[in-house]
């Protein structure tokens, strides 16, 4: 869309400011432009058409860019039944580990931009208060950092749209990430951002006809999903061996194992591995 001075609109929190809207402001002139209360017309550029209802409509902020977002009403669309369930387990060093056994890698996305960061905040730090020349490297630094954000969501999307057409019911740890950002293990949890990833997997789970399933996560990383024995000696970093059966695992995969059987006790998943919770 056009730009607008900020304080036109009132937004004291640059680069990531937002006005809502709780009602549907049309696209007029085909879609060009649109009329905002208190505004007026404003030139835009519809990225997509509309879907659905449109409902309401956020003005945001974002790097010296301003876009319009529509949240729409759209009709559940179902996917035909995949035959499959499935149990993923969450990490940092591998973003999720399937109950099928499919490790997808974690693409670190701040932890890749560090380097890049700091010499731009180096460069913003070395240049003189309130000049141009300051601003427009903050402006950098920003712009770095909603590089991370929109690749880390690209990810998110494709991982989960993945399970979605794979499988009828996903089932995951219901994680208190908020609590686990506390620990000393906050930056590398921030940059997986299961949370964000959680609830992309639900809405898009949700628009399809599928299931996801959140299961409590106590001992799921040291309980055996052969025989049940659950003790902290089973694991031994990334190798599960139970003190009991002596069945051997991957620690992640045995833990989505487990994660599925919680959520489908009585349960076989696509490969006919049973899940059945002993
Ligand atoms: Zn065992």
């Amino acid at each position: 869309m056009g730009s607008a001075p900020a304080s036109t609109l009132s937004i004291r929190t640059p680069p990531f400011g937002w006005l809502g809207y709780p009602f549907f402001c049309k696209p007029v002139d085909e879609g060009r432009r649109i009329n905002i209360p208190k505004i007026g017309s404003v030139k835009c550029k519809f990225h997509r058409p509309l879907e659905g209802t449109p409902k309401t409509l956020q003005i945001v902020h974002d790097c010296s860019e301003w876009y319009a977002v529509y949240t729409c009403e759209v009709h559940v669309n179902p996917l035909p039944q995949a035959g499959s369930t499935v149990g993923v387990d969450v990490g940092t060093r591998y973003f999720a580990i399937t109950s099928d056994g499919e490790f997808v890698h974690n693409p670190r996305h701040l932890g890749s931009a560090l380097g890049k960061l700091r010499i731009q905040q180096r460069t913003v730090s070395r240049r003189k208060k309130g000049g141009n020349r300051r601003r427009n490297a903050v402006q950098q630094v920003a712009k770095t950092h909603r590089k991370i954000r929109r690749s880390r969501q690209d990810f998110h999307h494709k991982t989960a749209r993945k399970l979605v057409s794979e499988h009828d019911l996903i089932a995951h740890e219901d994680l208190k990430v908020s609590n686990m950002i506390k620990s000393n293990l906050a930056r590398s949890i921030s940059d997986v951002g299961w949370s964000a990833f959680f609830d992309i997997l639900r809405g898009k789970a949700e628009s399809a006809g599928r299931v996801v399933v959140r299961v409590p996560p106590q001992d799921t990383s040291q309980r055996c999903n052969a025989c049940g024995h659950t003790c902290r000696e089973n694991r031994d970093n990334e190798v599960f061996r139970c003190v009991s059966c002596g069945h051997e695992d991957h620690a992640d995969w045995n833990a989505a194992k487990n994660i599925l059987g919680r959520a489908v006790p009585l349960g076989v998943n696509g490969s006919g591995v049973s899940h059945t919770v002993v």
